[in-house]
């Protein structure tokens, strides 16, 4: 496998990257993932923004959305796969042992991992821990993901494949790495960009592409929905099947959002 470091496709078992580096040390950086299908990445460009926005949002300086680019073109070229994880890691660079950042420079890291189609439906999990919606970070695709790392084991623990949180204030907010739409009466909804869930890409397109309503909601709306699906690059729209101990039936309009997304997304891949 060749990744891309330090501006250049290396052997990723011959790449390194300092051990002073600050998004090991403080987890202090940003990344994306983005999907690929026979070499062509998705969305590619609301990626590269979002990496922007989430990295201004820390404080570091732009990355130079040009280089990108060509890194990914460059990987997803020399890395042929049929569906592809595109990871981007963007940190704060070589800095001292401690929270300050040092001046070197930032480092880019760009890597493909050859993925699967995820299941049509899946089980997830509650979990009592919280998304604050009002930190520094809220919003941002940090490398800070430590959180949601534990939760996803303690969801893989019960046989899911998702664990979903509730804000500080106990209204929904999205999961370890997905956002939540849940069925009420017909009518799709899914929590605002406000309660603290990352702005998803797959998200937006879902709202888009559906009509779904951007709804505050409780987080007790887990047990009452008549669906509930999630949405990210690497699941699409994914039905859940259940919810902690409830068991949900897949429904029809979770399938025709399953539909409609199927048949949109292919206009969204890159040349
Ligand atoms: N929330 C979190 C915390 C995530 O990590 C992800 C995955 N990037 C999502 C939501 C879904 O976002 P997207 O549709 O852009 O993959």
């Amino acid at each position: 496998m060749k990744i891309w470091l330090d501006g250049a496709l290396q052997e990723h078992d011959e790449a390194r990257v300092s051990v002073l580096d600050h998004g090991l040390t403080v987890g202090d950086g940003v990344f994306e993932t983005v999907k690929t299908v026979e070499g062509r990445a998705f969305a590619l460009t609301r990626h590269l923004d979002r990496l922007a926005r989430s990295a201004r949002g820390l404080g570091l300086p732009e990355p130079d959305l040009d280089e990108v680019r060509r890194a990914c073109a460059a990987v997803i070229e020399a890395n042929p796969v049929a569906l592809g994880r595109l990871r981007i890691t963007y940190t704060g660079g070589i800095s001292p042992l401690g929270s300050d950042r040092g001046d070197v420079g930032q480092t880019l890291v760009v890597a493909l991992g050859e993925t699967a189609r995820r299941p049509d439906s899946t089980a997830v999990i509650t979990v009592p821990w919280t998304r604050n919606e009002r930190g520094a970070l809220t919003g941002l695709k940090t490398t800070s993901y430590a959180e949601n790392v534990v939760a996803l084991a303690r969801a893989h623990e019960h046989g899911a494949s998702e664990a979903l949180f509730a804000n500080t204030v106990d209204r929904l907010c999205e999961g370890t790495g997905s956002n939540v739409f849940v069925v009420l009466d017909g009518e799709i909804h899914t929590p605002p960009v406000a309660s603290g869930c990352l702005a998803g890409i797959t998200r937006a397109l879902a709202v888009e592409w559906t009509g779904a309503k951007e709804t505050d909601l409780p987080f007790e709306v887990l047990s009452e929905a008549d669906e509930i699906f999630l949405t990210s690059t690497l699941r699409d729209i994914q039905a859940v099947h259940r919810v902690d101990d409830r068991e949900l039936a897949p429904g029809p309009v979770t399938a025709k959002a399953m539909r409609v997304f199927d048949e949109r997304a292919a206009d969204d891949l890159d040349p």
